[in-house]
């Protein structure tokens, strides 16, 4: 993305607008708010509030989105876009705004807004969408985490028939929900081939309504796609492993509404420092 010359400022120059000139400072609308120099989502509207200091502020980052560094100043702590170390603003702890104690203060210019439901390529922003259900999602996200290309993971539901599932909700297998993990990547560093080959590798394609130890519709094996170009490649990579002998039991479904797991989901074996029991990788193309 080509910055301006205030943005330069602000995001090279670790410049900090002024306050309440920013434009995303009373922002309430939903939606994700991603790095303004490389497309990678940082924040998520749920986690704003108002600080009343006149920059937007969040008790939470994306998962792995936002690096934490020690600021020239001595005393505070810079933030920056973990994927491309572009100044964001600083991170304050202890002043009890929300229960979360945390104040990601940032500065407009270092960030774009993508509403809700709208194409993240409109911003001119370079990354896509990928939606995998395989199983435990604990164990998906593992993978996808480690690959360079992979902007941040998420785990959640999707596909049932309820809003706002609980893990409890979903864990009936009533709700119609399957543990997924979505995945925003750059397509120019990853191709969606290459996520797709992976997620057939690293789950049991095979398997019907279970994956290892879990078993349960929720545990289904299911490619939510979120274009027509991802839905051509997972279905030819589909026939490619039924060409060499494989009954894949995989569904292809237009993506629909992603709900967020609990934080306690998000990068479980990371956060707990454990290897998955449910994923391993086994080759299947080759
Ligand atoms: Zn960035």
């Amino acid at each position: 993305m080509k910055l301006n010359d205030i943005e330069k400022k602000v995001i090279e120059g670790k410049g900090t607008e002024m306050p309440f000139s920013g434009e995303y400072c009373h922002n309430t609308e939903k939606g994700t708010y991603v790095c303004r120099r490389c497309g990678a989502p940082l924040y998520r509207s749920n986690d704003k509030f108002d600080a009343g200091c006149g920059w937007p502020s969040f008790d939470n980052e994306i998962p792995n989105a936002v690096k934490r560094v020690p600021d020239a100043d001595g005393h505070r702590t810079e933030i920056t876009c973990a994927a491309c170390e572009a100044h964001l603003g600083h991170v304050f702890i202890g002043e009890m705004f929300t229960a979360k104690n945390t104040r990601h203060c940032v500065n407009s210019l270092s960030m774009d807004f993508v509403p809700e439901g709208s194409d993240t390529s409109d911003k001119g922003h370079k990354y896509e969408t990928a939606i995998f259900a395989g199983g435990c999602f604990w164990g998906v996200e593992y993978y996808f985490a480690k690959v360079p290309g992979v902007l941040s993971t998420e785990a959640g539901y999707i596909g049932g028939n309820i809003d706002n599932p609980s893990y409890e909700d979903v864990c009936t297998g009533r709700t119609g929900h399957v543990e997924a993990v979505r995945i925003v990547f750059a397509p120019d560093i990853v191709s969606y081939e290459t996520l797709a080959r992976l997620f057939f590798e690293i789950h049991d394609p095979e398997q019907v309504n279970r994956q290892g130890p879990d078993m349960g519709e929720q545990y289904r094996s299911e490619i939510f796609y979120t274009n027509e170009t991802q839905h051509e490649i997972a279905d030819s990579l589909i026939c490619k492993l039924a060409a060499t002998g494989y009954d894949v039991a995989t569904r292809l479904t237009p993506a629909s509404r992603f709900w967020l797991a609990e934080d306690y989901h998000q990068n479980y074996y990371a956060q707990n420092g454990k290897t998955p029991y449910c994923h391993r990788y086994t080759r299947r193309f080759f």
